[in-house]
């Protein structure tokens, strides 16, 4: 089945032109990457994915439904989940706290149940506390829950934000440069936990430079250079692809 489906998407930010006339489609249950050179638009179409801003034209659908005009917490609920390339952490709240953080935000808890201390925002509270406590554990910072993040190296604040995206149960994960400055170990790790989301039945969309990992774990990819889609499909396929070579290569 289709998951999220992008239709001659175009972002203008005054005269540059981030996305061009992008359309592609995202068949469920895959990791589809997201590659190109530095400026090429790759944040820019997670951002308007996530609904940051909308696209200057086109349209974006999940699950069939028109996303292009919601806002982000109402992507949250429908089941979209997004890491950011700069890190989004609080640092002076705990680990656990961050990934509780994520999970009010999808709304579930009822503010006002919570404000006025009622037994059923107490259960819920406990309810999303073990949530927390599983994706933690998942992605193996369960042993740190209760330090301040601002403790954490750069490896451990990369999985918490992974822990705190997947807590709000997404069926499609944004992962915008989660591998970023992660060493080599790290990286690994780290491809494995995402093809681990996979098969856990949630779609992953990673965004990603480390040429390793991109072409280890995705089930296909799409290539951006200069705002426009240059090639699309199974990493043996867009590695040996000429217009992709040359990108690079910046010829
Ligand atoms: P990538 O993530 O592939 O490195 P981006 O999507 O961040 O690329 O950027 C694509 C282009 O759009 C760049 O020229 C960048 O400067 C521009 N851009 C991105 N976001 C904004 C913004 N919010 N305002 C103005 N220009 C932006
Ligand atoms: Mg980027």
């Amino acid at each position: 089945m289709t998951l999220l489906e992008v239709q001659r998407v175009t972002k203008k930010f005054g005269g540059v032109v981030a996305n061009r006339d992008i359309s592609f489609t995202f068949a469920e249950g895959q990791i589809m990457g997201l590659i190109g050179p530095n400026g090429a638009g790759k944040s820019t179409l997670f951002n308007m994915i996530s609904a940051i801003f909308p696209p200057s034209s086109g349209q974006i659908f999940f699950k069939g439904r028109k996303i292009s005009h919601l806002t982000p917490p109402e992507i949250a609920k429908l089941g979209i989940s997004r890491t950011f390339q700069n890190l989004q952490v609080f640092k002076n709240m705990t680990v656990i706290e961050n990934v509780m953080v994520g999970q009010h935000t999808q709304g579930k808890a009822g503010m006002l149940s919570a404000a006025l201390r009622l037994p059923s925002a107490k259960k819920e509270e406990q309810r999303l506390h073990e949530k927390a406590m599983e994706y933690l554990a998942f992605v193996g910072l369960e042993d740190v829950c209760e330090v301040r993040a601002g403790h954490l190296a750069l490896g451990q604040l990369r999985l918490l934000e992974l822990a705190r995206a997947l807590a709000t149960e997404p069926e499609l994960l944004l992962l915008d440069e989660i591998a970023a400055g992660l060493n080599h170990k790290e990286t690994k790790e780290m491809a494995q936990l995402i093809s681990k989301i996979r098969d856990m039945g949630i779609s992953v969309f990673v965004v990603e430079h480390d040429m390793d990992l991109v072409m280890s774990i995705c089930d296909r990819i799409i290539v951006l250079d200069q705002g426009e889609k240059i090639a699309e499909g199974i990493p043996r396929e867009v590695q040996t692809n000429e217009r992709v070579v040359r990108a690079y290569l910046g010829a």
